[in-house]
């Protein structure tokens, strides 16, 4: 039988964490996954576990100088109702798992068990996100794409908990999402798209592209989107061809299960060769 801490307070788990190597646990939907044994058999759980999806303090949505920050422990359900969430995020919150599933998952679980499959990614990356790391003698604050350091790996030491995520405050005139699976709901991404631009006049002033699944991490390379800032949507339209081809050697994605890594180079260039032709101010 393993044991099991439930802290009051972040202080307190994070003394736990300084005195003991445990698992946090947040709402458990990927930890009980990966520890499964079979069916009606305990999971393997080889360290005493601390929970913290009840702490307060990491559960919290608030703006503040430019930016959003939404603490680790707010579920995918808190989110949807959440009025400083962009709509870009919500549609891709929308697009996880089920209902059931998005009460009990949480966001910092997301981010932390550092799938290049996890749903909310892509948009940490397009936003140049921010994480950060508590301990209980220091705090760290850490680019979402120098946390996640391959995948399933992060650079989380094994005293500190996932603190807090800070977002820029920005919002983009041009929005789009795609998540390509099996199927509308519960299904597992073979490939996602996220575009996001902003126009002034007729020229594209920001362009963010990122996309999930199609490699061992997320997929963005802001030296192809500074080619793109000044350029006319015209322009971007008439080689949107050439531009999604550039994007090649960066998409390696795999065979496995879910679909083949012919699909999803594919569908990928050609949703960003979608998303150049058809932005709109
Ligand atoms: C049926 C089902 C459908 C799913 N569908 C999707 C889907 O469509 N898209 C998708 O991306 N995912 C999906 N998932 C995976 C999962 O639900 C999400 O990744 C979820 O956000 C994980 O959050 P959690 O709170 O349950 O994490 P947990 O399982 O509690 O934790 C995951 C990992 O993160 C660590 N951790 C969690 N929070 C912290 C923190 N604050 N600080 C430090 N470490 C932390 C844990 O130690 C663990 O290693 C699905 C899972 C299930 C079971």
């Amino acid at each position: 039988m393993v044991k099991g801490y439930r802290p009051g307070t972040l202080q307190e788990a994070l003394e736990l964490l300084a005195q003991e190597t445990c698992t946090v646990m947040a709402g458990g939907t990927d930890l009980m996954v990966q520890r499964a044994r079979g069916f009606s058999l305990r999971p393997k759980l080889d360290r005493p576990l601390v929970f913290i999806e009840q702490l307060k303090e990491l559960k919290q949505i608030y703006k503040k100088d430019e930016t959003l920050h939404i603490g680790p422990c707010v579920t995918l359900t808190d989110l949807l109702g959440h009025p400083h969430i962009p709509e870009i995020f919500k549609q891709m919150i929308g697009r996880m798992a089920s209902p059931p599933t998005r009460n009990m998952a949480t966001l910092g679980g997301n981010i932390c068990n550092a799938s290049p499959a996890g749903d909310t990614l892509p948009w940490f990356y397009a936003m140049n996100a921010k994480v950060k790391l508590q301990s209980s003698a220091a705090e760290r604050t850490v680019p979402i794409d120098a946390f996640i350091s391959g995948p399933k790996k992060t650079i989380l030491g094994n005293n500190e908990i996932l603190a807090d995520i800070i977002i820029p405050d920005e919002t983009f005139e041009i929005n789009m999402y795609r998540k390509l699976g099996q199927r509308k709901g519960m299904s597992l991404t073979k490939a996602s798209f996220l575009g996001l631009a902003m126009i002034t006049g007729s020229t594209v002033t920001d362009i963010r592209i990122a996309l999930g699944s199609v490699a061992p991490r997320i997929v963005r390379s802001p030296e192809i989107e500074r080619t793109l800032k000044g350029k006319s949507i015209n322009d971007i339209r008439s080689s949107a061809g050439e531009i999604s081809q550039r994007y090649q050697p960066l998409i390696t994605p795999i065979d496995d299960a879910r679909s083949t890594a012919k699909y999803r180079k594919e569908a990928s260039l050609n949703l960003i060769r979608h998303f150049l032709e058809n932005m709109q101010p």
